[in-house]
């Protein structure tokens, strides 16, 4: 089956195709093939990033000073590597998100601190926004952080950050979090601010390693006094929620792109076993039930696709996409979980044993259709926005 086929439509430019064919190259000469059981999940994780920031990739996952981010970019490679591998394109989606507020209001020293390093591997990046009571409703959020006026009532120059934050990818493993925080500018969500947390300031700890169906580094972070200071905060006291939003408005979209590549794969992975299995004296494929239900997959995947790479060139056009990434993430990822449930179906029992590409598939899949905002709330993102907009 050819991936690549849809490089030549007119989303993209010559330099987005060349990548694209490039990267599908370097994950068949670099990464595992077929069903990828990532035991070592912590040690595999480091691991491909470090690989990923050797091999140039992670370049694109920051944005250089002056540069604009690369939303058609990040797309495409998340697409090709999730297609290859769903951890390698995790090492890469975290790289990122976690340092993507950075790269979009960073100041000059905070950029040339981290940048570099993340995007040559040698730092692990993370987003601490969610936690316990605070999921899909973000204003919600407990974590606070007040300025230290030991310096004498001079305004202080740190602030001090108490509170938790859970679900955190590469939480555990991570050099440094950005970290959101209720500043108490003004109530509800004009009052959070955004900081950088190194690992390993002091009273700052990983509270709890969570284990998912999909192994990958995950943990509750806790803060307990822990002093940073104020050049770490992203952004103007009070804009940490801007901040969050317009990382996420770029890394939806992606999310969007990575269950593409998962379902991709799932297509390929049940043409393939439809062609093969023999069954009632011909194949699987030959029966007309299999055909409609390859092409109702073939359908999804495309359908999929236009809205990503929609919503990537539009961003690239400088539009605001909120609408059009919501509407990306909520097709893609929910059309994914339907293809990728229909391959474990042409499969029939080997579709659920386990090292399988097609049960890892199934299982890599389910979160991605909760994080970075629930289906339900991409609905209401695109429900306001048609009733305010049109
Ligand atoms: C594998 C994984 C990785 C993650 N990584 C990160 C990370 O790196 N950083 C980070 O900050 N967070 C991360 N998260 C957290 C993720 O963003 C939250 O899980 C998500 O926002 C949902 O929050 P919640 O889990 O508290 O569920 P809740 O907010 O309790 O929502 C539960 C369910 O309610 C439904 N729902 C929500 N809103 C509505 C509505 N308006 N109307 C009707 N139904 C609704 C949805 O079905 C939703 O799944 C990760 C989560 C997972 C599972």
């Amino acid at each position: 089956m050819n991936h690549l086929k849809h490089l030549d439509w007119p989303f993209f430019e010559d330099k987005h195709r060349a990548l694209a064919s490039e990267l599908d190259g370097w994950c068949a000469r670099n990464l595992a093939h077929g069903a990828v059981d990532h035991e070592e999940v912590d040690a595999s994780c480091k691991a491909l990033v470090k690989a990923l920031g050797a091999g140039g990739w992670l370049t694109h996952a920051v944005a250089g000073e002056g540069q604009a981010i690369d939303t058609r970019a990040i797309c495409l490679l998340r697409e090709t590597l999730a297609r290859h591998d769903g951890l390698a394109d995790f090492a890469f989606a975290m790289q990122g998100l976690g340092s993507g507020a950075i790269s979009l209001m960073g100041t000059p020293a905070q950029r040339e601190a981290y940048l570099p390093r993340v995007s040559r591997g040698e730092a692990l990046a993370a987003f601490a926004l969610s936690e316990p009571e605070a999921g899909s409703d973000v204003a919600a959020m407990h974590c606070a952080a007040r300025l230290d006026d030991r310096g004498g009532g001079q305004g202080g120059d740190h602030y001090v950050l108490d509170g938790e934050k859970t679900w955190i990818s590469n939480g555990g493993i991570a050099d440094f979090y950005v970290v959101f925080a209720r500043t108490g500018e003004a109530p509800g969500s004009r009052g959070i601010s955004a900081f950088i947390v190194d690992a390993g300031t002091p009273g700052f700890e990983i509270a709890e390693r969570i284990d998912v169906i999909a192994p990958h580094p995950l943990a509750r972070l806790r803060f307990t006094g822990c002093r940073v200071p104020k050049t770490a905060m992203i952004g103007a006291p009070g804009e940490g929620f801007k901040v969050a939003m317009r990382t996420l408005d770029v890394f939806r979209t992606s999310v969007a792109a990575a269950s593409l590549g998962f379902a991709r794969r799932a297509l390929g992975e049940g043409l393939n076993q439809a062609r093969e299995r023999a069954m009632f004296g011909a194949t699987l494929a030959d029966l007309p039930l299999t055909q409609a239900k390859l092409a109702d997959m073939a359908c999804t995947v495309d359908s999929s696709a236009l809205l990503v790479y929609r919503a990537a060139w539009e961003r690239d056009q400088g539009r605001t996409i909120t609408r059009e990434a919501a509407m990306a993430k909520l097709m893609a990822t929910e059309g994914a979980q339907r293809v990728i449930d229909a391959a474990v179906q042409l499969h029939g029992g080997r579709g659920v044993r386990r090292g399988e590409i097609v049960e890892s598939l199934y299982r890599e899949i389910r979160a991605l259709r909760i994080y970075e905002g629930a289906s339900e709330v991409q609905q209401l993102i695109i429900g306001r926005d048609l009733l305010k907009n049109g």
